[in-house]
């Protein structure tokens, strides 16, 4: 593994997300292109969840922030959640690079972007301090990976976050008691008893009377850092924030209509989607 770190950095190959050649040399095997490609997410977004919103819809009835249909139907674990970028196209893959690829310095930049997604949480934050609580793996998961890419991420940014000086690191805090990927062939019912108990708080000192922010690499559905946000808050966290690197986003209007399907995807496991896309490639 070192030798062929080594290899890379001394032969720089091709940009591993759009394949042209690089012409620097560089720790990270992605050009600079698709590096500038990977925006900040744009226009309207629930003010609780991040999920993007349509003009039509946002604002129709709602006073005060706006909300998506499942935040004003449901007050979430979390009291907001905020992500840099939309989990598509370059984001996706640069997460998969460090997920996946063991492509470890991919965690410096994707740190970079969720430290921005923290300071839009800045200005609510406590004076004092807050917890910082990676989503936790499960341990046979990290031991096949060999790390947490959420706790990564996590350290990256708070070495370029401004309120970086208030968070502090409570990496132990959560921890998961169950693997949950594995979620095929359960009902929604079953899956939604799955994830629950599937973190427990392993030092409830850390966060008991405290705020919380939970960071993770993607928001897909919520169930996740939902349920993590739920057993910090029974644990005594008086308040509980999310930040993420990436968060997948409605397309079209259309698909913000309100339907039984919302529920079903709210029941998945979040970490279920990528993994199953980067199988499939
Ligand atoms: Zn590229
Ligand atoms: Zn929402």
């Amino acid at each position: 593994m070192i030798a062929e770190s080594l290899f890379a950095v001394l032969f720089p190959s091709d940009c591993r997300i759009c394949g042209t050649p690089l012409v620097r040399i560089s720790r990270l095997p992605v050009c600079q292109e698709c590096l500038d490609a990977m925006r900040p997410i744009a226009g309207g977004v629930c003010a609780i969840c991040g999920e993007r919103l349509f003009s039509s819809y946002a604002f129709a009835g709602a006073p005060g922030e706006p909300r998506c249909g499942l935040c004003r139907r449901i007050e979430p674990a979390f009291a907001r959640a905020t992500a840099y970028g939309s989990y598509e196209s370059g984001l996706r893959e640069l997460i998969h690079l460090l997920k996946y690829g063991g492509v470890r310095p991919a965690a410096d930049v994707l740190g970079r972007m969720l430290a921005e997604a923290i300071a839009a949480l800045e200005p609510d934050f406590p004076a004092d301090s807050v917890a910082l609580v990676p989503v936790p793996l499960h341990r046979t998961k990290f031991r096949q990976r060999g790390f947490n890419q959420a706790e990564l991420i996590a350290r990256a940014a708070m070495k370029v976050s401004r309120p970086g000086d208030r968070l502090r690191l409570c990496a132990g805090v959560l921890e998961r008691k169950r693997d949950t990927t594995s979620q095929t062939g359960l009902t929604s019912h079953q899956r939604r008893e799955n994830l629950r108990g599937a973190f427990g708080v392993a030092q409830s000192e850390a966060v008991k009377g405290r705020e919380a922010l939970v960071v993770d690499d993607v928001y897909t559905t919520g169930a996740t850092v939902s349920e993590c946000a739920r057993v910090l808050r029974r644990a005594g966290a008086t308040k509980v924030w999310v930040a993420t690197v990436a968060r997948t986003l409605k397309i079209s209007a259309q698909h913000v209509e309100i339907g039984p399907g919302d529920e079903v995807e709210e029941l998945s496991d979040a970490h279920e989607v990528p993994l199953a896309r980067a199988v499939g490639g």
